[in-house]
């Protein structure tokens, strides 16, 4: 190639073009007899091309496109070919498998057989458009909530799983602070999490408010980043409405007994050690009555197991029936229960509660086809007076009931110290 034929060897232009940024090369298309574009030659490059590219000047200069490029690389003949003929630019993206590289290509004809490119690598470019579609796709696809605010609590958007479960539109939840959606009862703690999650992030349950006014629990995970020199916070949240409902279930099946619903022994015994703290807390007395059912053997030798079984659930049920919310009842083992009284004043506000059990008996039971009368036998003990301890107030009001017992049973007696 003698350097006249090259219109752009102008010294002038040639100081331009290698000091651009851009890639640059200026090529000669080549056409054999039946006037098919067949390959292409490299008339000149500048600096950055070379760069860019992997390679020197020396060996391209001259060359053609199958010369130098590998066989499996795209030559672009056919766009190339489109320019120089056509006289027509194109702008297009390349991908070279060989560099892992993605260029953009403007490409001119500056005279006729003739093409010039501009190469732009926009490898970085790409890569954070790649990064940006795979956030996309896991953000708009996350079965979890996911919500950006910014450091005065707006919230800046939000997933479509957010959408669907809160209820609101983008438009309109973009117009929210994450406060909005909070439970009003969960706000005090909210400046101490959000500090957290700025310094290594935090993870809490939290109540959450849909548009329509329902309350639902929450799993919150947030961290703070940096975002375009801005603080931006990530909240990831998940409903926790299924997962609270189990946890209730289980601790329910762990502190009751099945077949009265009654608190069972375990959660009884912590439930009095609870009750003595307070009565040491705040001097207050309270009455712990054990009672047992009277004669409950021989309906289970003479109509079976279920029918004792449906009896201890009807007592059970119709004593709970009498008692109030403070009132701590559960099953010490076999047909024994315990009612524990809180905040008595003296043994006559004992009295009206035990009346009221021993009437609640009254009215036959009809269980199995069958009528039963059933009665019970109650110690009591008080709380100092009797003891300091759940062993000696179980023991006393044990003494208290075996003497009932030995009177013949269907009634009550306070310890006698
Ligand atoms: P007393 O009048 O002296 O209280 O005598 P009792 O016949 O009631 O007999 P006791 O209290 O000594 O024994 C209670 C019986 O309750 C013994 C046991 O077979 C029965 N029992 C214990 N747990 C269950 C249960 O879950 N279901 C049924 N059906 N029976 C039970
Ligand atoms: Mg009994």
């Amino acid at each position: 190639m003698k350097s006249k034929d090259n219109v752009f060897c102008d010294k002038n232009m040639n100081n331009w073009f290698s000091s651009m940024f851009e890639g640059y090369a200026f090529h000669e298309l080549i056409i054999d007899d039946s006037g098919k574009p067949i390959n292409y030659r490299y008339l000149d490059i500048n600096n950055a091309y070379e760069k860019m590219m992997g390679v020197n000047r020396a060996q391209v200069i001259g060359k053609t496109a199958t010369e130098i490029c590998d066989k499996e690389e795209d030559i672009l003949l056919e766009a190339y070919a489109y320019v120089a003929l056509q006289g027509k630019p194109l702008q297009f993206e390349s991908y070279s498998k060989k560099l892992n590289k993605y260029f953009r290509i403007s490409a001119y004809s500056p005279q006729e057989g003739r093409f010039i490119t501009f190469i732009t690598d926009i490898t970085d470019l790409k890569k954070a458009e790649d990064t940006f579609r795979m956030h996309h796709i896991l953000f708009e696809n996350a079965q979890d909530i996911i919500l950006y605010i910014n450091k005065s609590g707006d919230i800046i958007t939000a997933n479509r799983n957010a959408l669907q479960v809160y209820g609101y539109t983008l438009e309109e939840i973009k117009k929210l602070k994450i406060s909005d959606l909070r439970h009003y009862t969960t706000m005090d703690t909210f400046q101490d999490e959000m500090k957290k999650a700025d310094e290594n992030g935090v993870i809490f349950e939290s109540l959450h408010v849909k548009k329509d006014g329902t309350v639902f629990p929450v799993e919150v995970s947030v961290k703070g980043t940096l975002i375009n020199n801005e603080r931006i916070r990530m909240h990831i949240i998940r409903d926790i409405t299924q997962r609270k409902k189990s946890e209730e279930k289980i601790l329910y099946l762990a502190n009751h007994d099945i077949l009265t619903g009654v608190a069972n022994r375990g959660y009884l015994m912590k439930q009095i050690d609870n009750i003595i703290e307070q009565g040491n807390i705040a001097h207050e007395k309270f009455a712990l009555m054990l009672f047992d059912i009277d004669k409950f053997k021989p309906i289970n030798d003479i109509y079976g197991h279920n029918a004792g079984d449906q009896i201890l659930k009807t007592t059970s049920n119709a004593i709970r029936n009498t008692l109030r919310k403070n009132d701590v009842f559960g099953r010490y083992g076999g047909d024994e229960f315990v009612i524990v009284q809180p905040f008595i004043k003296d043994k006559e506000d004992v009295k009206v509660l035990v009346r009221r059990i021993m009437s609640s008996l009254k009215t036959p039971m009809n269980v199995s086809e069958n009528e039963f009368n059933i009665s019970i036998s109650l110690g009591i003990s008080i709380f100092p007076d009797d003891g300091k301890d759940k062993k000696e107030l179980l023991f006393c009001a044990d003494s208290a009931m075996y003497e009932v017992k030995r009177r013949g049973g269907n009634g009550f007696n306070f310890n006698k110290h």
